[in-house]
Formats: structure tokens, C-alpha cells, sequence
């Protein structure tokens, strides 16, 4: 049994200040138990009443029969904690909480909060500031919400985790009217205790529900989410996510560029990504992909579209390419039996497949739609209603269902006019169907993610040797001792020797072979081209003099004393990416892969995974740049050691994840990906350690 089992299913449910007035929000809790069907014990606590709606009134939470499941509290906040301190010691389940005025109001709010989970000791609690939960699947309503005035609830396989009760209320809503049902919809509001892991890990072993919809504030434990989310994974169930705040404000790092690029919105990006979640982009697309995925999943991306209006098939063929599907025409036995129909004027050997009104007859169309479906050449058929559909909605809509509930192929609707109900029956029978093209094609897309858990192959954090401990001197590292720190975790560096004068560095420069790269060697600056400390390309003999110039430039422009010279291999034949770490308030330290140089900035083509990652986060960060074409061998280049840069950028996350807090910044930039074979390369390296005061 899972802790949440009774708290999502109980068999006896108090509802502490209970009122008889239905039109008040103490009066609906006991309304809906009753109104949806309850068949457990129901006690409302309330000293006035004698009873409410048929059942005995107690008194106080101590006069109470039995410890009941869950004890709804609605009690306003001044006393919410007393009674919460009573269910706990009469042995409750679970208690909910709904009142405002904790968490969310300021800081006394937040001793009223802290009171409270004090109060709750070891018995679990939803909410403060929750409307409850609704248990669809087994017609439990523990909720306040407005939207329950509606008479049947739809269920279906779909659950919902909602950090706002008024998004639970208008989901239910807009789902009801789209035909969409749900398994369970939860409000988590403040999670004093109770949080969205908790319930994604519930619910990964519900077997009422198939698909997870979240929406999503902020998370509390990360850690907690992520193990949750791979249960789900793990169990074959899809999680959608809309998560509010996108804009950037993510904290620039001062020492490096990462910080700039990786706001906080970027972040629940990658971490979507790096746990297999489809990020539900607009609201409805929270109701829209779930819906469709609750209905399957897709093998390919070959779409058929069949219409009888031309029009609204251009619209959706349209969205459906912008997401990547294709619309091959039907292969030569599928036109052949098309064809074989004979209707007057339709194009039936292209794609979209237009009956023309013609054909909207409901055998003709069923037959089409059979053909179709059966057809080697699709993996999912689309089928648009047009405006004929609002007088006539059965002759695409009855071979609609029909074929929908017999097919093993995805087969989604479009509803073109405005039609709701429309929408909604079809939704009921079980055919997602959708009221917009761009909807329509966005579930389509949802449809073709598979489902696969990330954490198979992350890799153990490894503890850090004396040897590594010797090189984290606190604060700011040179380059040539970020680089030593780093080839000790396997990640290549160029060759280089460090000089004291620029005697010394011409040297040094005899040993290479042909021209070098010299460097100005600072703890101080960690630009050194800004502080015209870097050249590149230096015959040997010119070493002295650059030397002696570059330091007398630095010293003017700003005011340090160099640590000396370095003297570094030229590399030509690289790719310049940039390899970086940023570490995000809230969900912690993760790995950025980008387009080197200036143009990360200028471009922000980045990716980003959270440490620890896996060789296959690793490569998905390669895939993801919108520079992959050129390490791939852009028009006739060479392409690049991607199997090298894999390598490094997984290399990078074991340095941070073994390194941990004493790290505060590191960085490549750039990180050459040579040719095939060749390998890569740090050009140059940033590391900071944070001193023992944290700064
Ligand atoms: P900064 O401290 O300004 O970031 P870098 O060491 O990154 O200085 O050098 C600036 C630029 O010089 C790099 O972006 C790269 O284009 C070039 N560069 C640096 N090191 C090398 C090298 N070893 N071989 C070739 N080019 C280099
Ligand atoms: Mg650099």
C-alpha cells in the first residue's frame, strides 16, 4: 500500500466546520461527497448543528466515532492548527487544509505555516491553501472547488497535480466541456507537507491512471521529483508539464558567460528534458497532449489527412509539418481501393484525402477512413470535420467512432467550425479530438515522444582524491591550473608550458611545433583577450616581443601584476564550443554545452542538462545545438569527433558532481571539437573555488 492510499481513497471522511448552507464554502465539501456518491462514513464536526444533510453532527474532533481517513479542515486560519493538532491525536490519515493566509502571506503567514506542520507532527497533510483533491476514478470528491457544480464528472486515465486550485477549477471545467475525464485532480496549494513528488509518485503506481498532467509553480525537492518522475517513466506513463514564469531571471554568474544563458525558465526546460516530460508550451496544451496520449502513442510521423473540405486540411497539414510530420500520398493498393469508390470529383490519390462533399455519405467515407487506417504507408490519420459536420455531425462522426475504437492506430479529429459539443462527444468515444489545427498538431507531436526513463545509465558521483583536493586552492584559478584540475577528470587540454619571463616563453616556444598561442597567466582576469592577453599564432621567434609587449599592456589596462606567460599549441582544425557550469537556485548544478565564443551570447544556442548526466544526456545536448549540422560535417567540412565531445561533457558533470560546493564556476571556452578521430581540446579553462566565507 502506498502512504497516499488513504488519504486519495478513505473510507471515513470529517469534515471539521461543516455547514448545512450549501452556498457557502463550508456547506459544498459534504455536498459533493454526497452528490458524487461517497459510500463511506461521512462525520461533520461542527458544536451548532445536530446534523448536516442527513448525518450526526460531533461536537469537537475528540467526540468523533472513529479516526477518520481524512479530516477536512475548514476552519478559518486562526484555528486551523488546533484542529489539525486534534485529528493528529485522535490518529486521522490525512488532514486538508483550505484556508488561505500561511505560506504565500509574508513572513507571519509563514510562522503560521511553520505552526501548523508542527501541528500536523507525523500525520500527513495537504495543503494549507489547497481546494482539495478529487478522486474521479472511485467518485471521491475531498474539494471545495467551484467547478464541481457541474453534474457528472467525466472520468478517464488522466491525472492532474495542480500547485493552484483555481488552475484545478478551471481545468475541470474546460475539460468537462471538452469531454476530457480525469483518474484524480489534486491541489497541492502551499506544501506545508504534501508535494507534487509525492503525488507523481502515487500515481505512478495508480493503476487508474495512464498519463500525468502537471502544473507546475516551482518545485520543492527537486530530488524527490525527479526519482518520482522516473517511477512514472519506469511504469510507461507520460508526464506533461506546464510550468508558469518564463522569463529569464535567472542570476548571471559574474566569473562566466554561463550564468547569463541559463535562467531559471531554461532550467525546468532542461530538466523536462533530461526526465522525459513534454512541456506542455500553451495551457491547453495541458488538456490537449494528455488527452491524446491517454488514446496511445505514435511509431512514426507519416500522417494521413482526410477531409471533405479543402481549406481546413491545408491548415492542419500545415501545423502538423511545422512539427515535423510528413503526408506521403496513399500507396498504389490503398488509391486503388480509394479509386475503386468512383466519387465524382474527389482527389483520393493525394494527401490530404479529399471526399469532396461528394463523398459524405457515411458509407463512402467509413470505407475511406477503413482504408485509410489499414494503410502501411500512415502511422496516425487526422480527420476533419468541416462545417458540414454542424448539420450533419454523424456522417464523419459515426465512422469516426466506429473505426477509432476498432483501430490500433492513433485516429485524432479536428473539428473546423465551432462546434463544442462536437468536440466533446468525440473526446467522450474516445477519438482526441481537437477545436484549433495548431492543438491538433501539438498532440500529434506529443504523440510520437516515447516514454523513456533517463536515469538507466547516470553515472555514480565518484569522491575526490588528495590529488584533486591539492589543486582547489579557494578562489579564481589561472588558466594553466583550471586546465591541470580538469585533464585529472579526463578532459583534454592543450599542451602548454608555463613561463615566467618572455625569455623563458621563446624557449618554451622552440619545443613546439611551428607557431604557438601565448597567454598572459592571471588569477585576476579571467577574460585575457579584454585585457589584450591573448595571441594567437605567434611565430617563435616573435615570442619575446609579443611577450614583452602583451604584459606591459596588461599591467596598464588592469593594474594587476601577470603571473607570467603561457605558452600554448596552436589548434586549427577545431569547432569552437563552449563547455560550462551554472548553478540553479532552485534545481541545482547543471552542465552547458554551446556555440563558443561571442556567438554563445549573441545566439544563446545552448543546452542544458542537470549534473549528474548520462553519456546519452550528453549526446542529446550535441543533437540539440542548432550548430549540429556543422559537427555533423556541414556542407562538405569534415565532421567532428562528436564521440570526443560526448565524452568531455560527460566527463565535466562526473568533475562537478564529485567536486560538489567547493566549486563555484568552471568553464571552456573555448572547447575545440576537432575532425573525426582527432578528439577534442580545452583552449582555455575558468575555475573558481569558492573560499571558506562562500564568496
Ligand atoms: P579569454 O580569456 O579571453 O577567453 P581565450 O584563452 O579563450 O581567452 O582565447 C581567446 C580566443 O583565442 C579563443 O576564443 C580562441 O578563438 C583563440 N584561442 C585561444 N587559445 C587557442 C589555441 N590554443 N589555439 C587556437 N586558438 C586559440
Ligand atoms: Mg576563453
Amino acid at each position: 500500500m502506498h502512504p497516499l492510499d488513504k488519504l486519495i481513497r478513505p473510507r471515513s471522511v470529517a469534515i471539521i466546520g461543516a455547514s448545512a448552507d450549501t452556498a457557502k464554502l463550508t456547506g459544498r465539501p459534504l455536498a459533493y461527497l454526497k452528490k458524487y456518491g461517497f459510500h463511506g462514513d461521512i462525520y461533520p464536526v461542527n458544536p451548532r448543528a445536530a446534523s448536516i444533510g442527513g448525518h450526526r453532527c460531533y461536537s469537537d474532533i475528540a467526540a468523533l466515532p472513529q479516526p477518520p481517513d481524512v479530516g477536512i479542515v475548514l476552519l478559518g486560519r486562526g484555528k486551523v492548527a488546533a484542529a489539525v493538532r486534534e485529528l493528529a491525536a485522535i490518529g486521522a490519515g490525512a488532514a486538508i487544509v483550505l484556508a488561505s493566509g500561511f505560506g504565500e502571506a509574508g513572513e507571519e503567514g509563514l510562522q503560521r505555516q511553520n505552526e501548523l506542520k508542527q501541528a500536523a507532527g507525523s500525520m500527513r497533510l495537504l495543503g494549507p491553501n489547497s481546494i482539495g483533491l478529487i478522486n474521479v476514478a472511485d467518485d471521491i470528491v475531498l474539494s471545495a472547488s467551484n467547478a464541481l457544480v457541474t453534474d457528472v464528472l467525466l472520468s478517464g486515465s488522466i491525472a492532474l497535480v495542480s500547485q493552484s486550485g483555481g488552475i484545478l477549477g478551471a481545468l475541470l471545467s474546460r475539460a468537462q466541456a471538452q469531454g476530457i475525464g480525469f483518474s484524480r485532480m489534486i491541489a497541492t496549494g502551499n506544501e506545508a507537507d504534501l508535494e507534487v513528488s509525492d503525488f507523481v509518485d502515487h500515481l505512478a503506481g495508480d493503476a487508474a491512471t495512464s498519463v500525468i498532467a502537471l502544473y507546475l509553480e516551482g518545485l520543492r525537492r527537486p530530488d524527490a521529483f525527479r526519482a518520482a518522475v522516473r517511477r512514472a517513466s519506469a511504469a510507461g506513463k507520460a508526464v506533461v508539464a506546464y510550468k508558469v514564469g518564463r522569463s529569464e531571471s535567472g542570476a548571471r554568474s559574474a566569473a562566466s558567460h554561463t550564468g547569463a544563458l541559463a535562467g531559471s525558465d531554461a532550467a525546468y526546460d532542461a530538466l523536462f528534458r533530461q526526465l522525459g516530460i513534454i512541456r506542455a508550451e500553451r495551457f491547453s496544451d495541458l488538456l490537449d497532449i494528455p488527452q491524446a496520449l491517454a488514446c496511445g502513442h505514435l511509431k512514426g510521423n507519416r500522417l494521413a489527412v482526410i477531409t471533405s473540405t479543402g481549406g481546413s486540411a491545408s491548415l492542419l497539414a500545415d501545423a502538423a509539418g511545422a512539427v515535423g510530420f510528413t503526408l506521403p500520398p496513399p500507396d498504389a493498393a490503398t488509391a486503388n481501393k480509394l479509386k475503386a469508390l468512383a466519387v465524382e470529383g474527389a482527389t483520393l490519390d493525394r494527401n490530404p484525402i479529399d471526399v469532396t462533399l461528394a463523398g459524405l455519405q457515411p458509407e463512402i467515407f467509413g470505407t475511406v477512413l477503413d482504408a485509410v487506417v489499414a494503410s502501411p504507408t500512415y502511422d496516425a490519420v487526422a480527420v476533419v470535420l468541416g462545417s458540414s459536420a454542424l448539420r450533419e455531425p454523424e456522417i464523419v462522426g459515426k465512422p469516426l467512432r466506429v473505426c477509432a475504437a476498432a483501430s490500433g492506430k492513433p485516429v485524432v479529429g479536428f473539428v473546423s467550425p465551432d462546434a463544442p459539443h462536437l468536440v466533446r462527444e468525440l473526446n467522450i468515444a474516445g477519438v482526441p479530438t481537437f477545436a484549433w489545427p495548431e492543438n491538433c498538431a501539438a498532440a500529434l507531436a506529443a504523440m510520437r515522444r516515447m516514454i523513456v526513463p533517463s536515469d538507466s545509465e547516470a553515472p555514480a558521483v565518484a569522491a575526490v582524491g588528495e590529488d584533486v583536493r591539492a589543486l582547489l586552492k579557494p578562489g579564481a584559478l589561472n588558466e594553466a591550473d583550471s586546465k591541470r584540475l580538469f585533464a585529472r577528470f579526463g578532459i583534454p587540454v592543450t599542451r602548454e608550458i608555463v613561463a615566467a619571463t618572455p625569455a623563458e616563453a621563446a624557449t618554451a616556444a622552440a619545443s613546439f611545433n611551428g607557431n604557438v598561442v601565448l597567454k598572459v597567466l592571471s588569477r585576476d582576469v579571467l577574460h585575457k583577450s579584454e585585457a589584450s592577453g591573448v595571441a594567437v599564432d605567434v611565430a617563435p621567434t616573435d615570442v619575446t616581443r609579443t611577450g614583452e609587449q602583451m604584459l606591459q599592456r596588461f599591467r596598464q589596462v588592469t593594474g594587476h601584476t601577470p603571473e607570467g606567460l603561457l605558452v600554448q599549441e596552436l589548434v586549427r582544425d577545431g569547432i569552437e564550443l563552449i563547455l560550462g557550469f551554472h548553478r540553479d537556485p532552485q534545481l541545482g548544478p547543471m552542465v552547458l554545452l554551446g556555440t563558443g565564443g561571442i556567438s554563445a551570447e549573441l545566439y544563446r544556442d545552448t543546452a542544458l542538462r542537470f549534473v549528474p548526466l548520462s553519456r546519452s544526456d550528453a549526446r542529446a545536448m550535441t543533437d540539440e545545438l542548432k550548430s549540429a549540422p556543422l559537427l555533423k560535417g556541414f556542407r562538405g567540412r569534415p565532421s567532428a569527433d562528436v564521440e570526443a565531445l560526448v565524452e568531455a561533457v560527460t566527463a565535466f558533470s562526473a568533475m562537478i558532481a564529485a567536486i560538489g560546493e567547493h566549486l563555484q564556476d568552471a568553464e571552456i571556452n573555448p572547447l575545440f571539437v576537432r575532425p573525426q578521430g582527432c578528439g577534442v581540446v580545452a583552449g582555455d579553462a575558468i575555475a573558481v573555488v569558492r573560499t571558506r566565507d562562500g564568496g
